[in-house]
């Protein structure tokens, strides 16, 4: 696809920004700026945008993760607070229940106190603007579940569809042997996104944007710093053919776990890691009910690994385990060199990556995904391939391998680039660029909506209809190989959550 397309080797009074990568951070970056009439053209090499590594929850506070610190489940937070008041139309709406095994060395109390921290924020962030209530009630942050109460829900009938907090508790409560937990289970607001209808929202927000100029299928080969006219100048090639030039005001590197090529094109050195992780899918067409996502906590690494069944539509489930024989992979985190600042890969993940799984390994890591969420429900180990695993690499910059809240980084002259570890981040690096590029006097201070908010500033974004979204969503899938039933919503949606 190439839309919009402006005469590229022109030079422009007005700043041109290039962006190479279409993923999540690119894409936001892009609408950010595009929604504000500055001209942008983004680079991708695959045939469609944000086509990368899976995108299936949003980290409204961290809770996944034990590890990390407080201030980062506070930053995920916010982030995801943006997130849903920008592409309200991409998340699935239920909740996560965290389950402690007894087998795990943790106890419920232990996540307490930040469940506490967390609900004050969120709390806090309301009062400040009624418009943050998009996790329901602060109240609601987060319920406790004890023995008692699960019992109650188990003798209850499944409703057809959840609407209250125990509604989406009562599926647990009939399908989980809850002598093997230490209780209280804890249900919290962490909702889903779809990246199949955020591929498709940011898809159809350019198709509307005239200041943006789309080029997929076309892969960016070479960057060269421009001293006389400040900027860059970035070599490409569309769908293999000859090769094009384009001179731009400011370049941003959004090339996911390739980010690292695009820094050794300049020479930029950068400390990062790359790690591989794959997600599968099952089908569980008996299941009963609405299901919340459910996360059965664990060390990772380690053959109890955190096990994690994520819910959408017609008894399909994305699986995740934390264990080398599932998600994780020997030898899938790498790091950076002094030589180069693109971690490598060996060629087994490249294989995966860029051509295809054997079909062995896809029945042989869904079936262990399976098997390893049935130890916690019996039910599920009837679970079948529901279709390919979802898989991809991940960027952390620096050095510290639990590091979940990341965004961007500056170096040299007029280069950004995008570091998000999770899809919520995205938004923060667009704002920061915005920014900088303020500060470069690239753009005039004015160029925004007033001093509307950030969401206020996509309102093309914001008014695409949940139906065209959903439709195209849907294509999307077919064409990628998954079940139609991830692209649909969760939960009950307005247009303007
Ligand atoms: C198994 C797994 C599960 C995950 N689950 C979640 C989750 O539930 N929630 C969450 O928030 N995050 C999740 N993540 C992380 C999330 O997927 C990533 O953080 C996010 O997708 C990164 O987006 P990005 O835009 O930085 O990179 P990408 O999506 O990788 O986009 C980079 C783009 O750059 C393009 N590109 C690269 N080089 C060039 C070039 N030279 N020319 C043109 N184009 C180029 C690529 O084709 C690619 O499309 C998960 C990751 C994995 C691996």
């Amino acid at each position: 696809m190439v839309k919009n397309d402006p005469q590229l080797s022109a030079s422009s009074v007005k700043p041109r920004i290039g962006i190479v990568g279409g993923g999540m951070a690119g894409s936001t970056v892009a609408l950010r700026l595009a929604e504000l009439g500055i001209d942008v053209v983004l680079f991708e090499a695959g045939k469609t945008l944000v086509n990368g590594p899976p995108i299936c929850h949003l980290h409204a506070g961290g809770n996944l993760y034990r590890e990390i610190s407080d201030e980062q489940c506070i930053t995920l937070l916010r982030q995801s607070i943006d997130t849903l008041k920008v592409y309200p139309q991409t998340a699935n709406i239920r909740p996560t229940v965290i389950a402690i095994p007894s087998r795990d060395n943790g106890s419920p109390s232990d996540l307490f106190p930040r469940l506490e921290r967390l609900q004050t924020e969120y709390a806090r962030l309301i009062q400040q603007n009624p418009n943050n209530n998009v996790l329901g009630n602060a109240k609601d942050y987060f319920k406790l579940y004890d023995r008692q109460l699960l019992e109650a829900l188990a003798h209850k009938d499944t409703p057809k569809k959840a609407i209250t907090l125990d509604d989406w508790m009562i599926p647990v409560a009939k399908n989980l042997n809850l002598d093997e937990f230490k209780l209280p289970l804890i249900l919290v607001q962490e909702y889903g996104l779809s990246i199949f209808r955020i591929a498709s929202t940011v898809s159809l927000a350019f198709e509307k944007l005239a200041s943006s100029t789309v080029l997929t299928n076309t892969k960016v080969i070479h960057i060269q710093h421009q001293q006389e006219h400040p900027g860059w100048r970035i070599d490409y090639q569309t769908n293999g053919q000859a090769e094009q030039s384009i001179n731009v005001d400011y370049l941003i590197n959004a090339c996911g776990y390739r980010t690292g090529t695009l820094d050794d094109m300049h020479g930029f050195q950068r400390d990062r890691m790359v790690e591989f992780k794959a997600a599968y899918i099952a089908h569980w067409p008996e299941c009963q009910g609405d299901w919340p996502e459910v996360i059965f906590h664990g060390e990772r690494g380690t053959p109890d690994g955190m096990a994690q069944l994520t819910p959408y539509p017609d008894g399909y489930f994305q699986l995740h385990g934390m264990t080398e024989e599932i998600t994780l992979f020997k030898e899938g985190l790498v790091a950076s060199t002094e030589k180069s600042a693109q971690p490598m890969l060996n060629s087994l993940f490249n294989r995966k990556l860029t051509d295809k799984w054997y079909q062995s390994e896809i029945e042989r890591r869904t079936a262990k995904a399976v098997e390893h969420v049935a130890q916690f429900i019996p039910d599920f180990g009837r679970a079948t391939v529901g279709g390919s695993p979802m898989f991809g690499a991940q960027q952390i910059p620096g050095d510290d391998p639990s590091l979940r809240a990341a965004d961007v980084s500056f170096a040299g002259d007029r280069y950004a680039r995008a570091e998000i570890v999770k899809a919520s981040s995205a938004l923060t690096v667009a704002t920061a660029i915005v920014e900088q590029l303020r500060e470069e006097a690239l753009i005039a201070p004015e160029t925004a909506f007033g001093n509307t908010e950030l969401s206020q500033q996509f309102p093309v974004t914001k008014s695409l209809p949940l139906e065209d979204i959903t439709s195209l969503a849907e294509q999307l899938a077919q064409e990628r190989a998954c079940p139609l039933a991830l692209a649909r919503p969760v939960g009950s949606h307005t247009n303007t959550l």
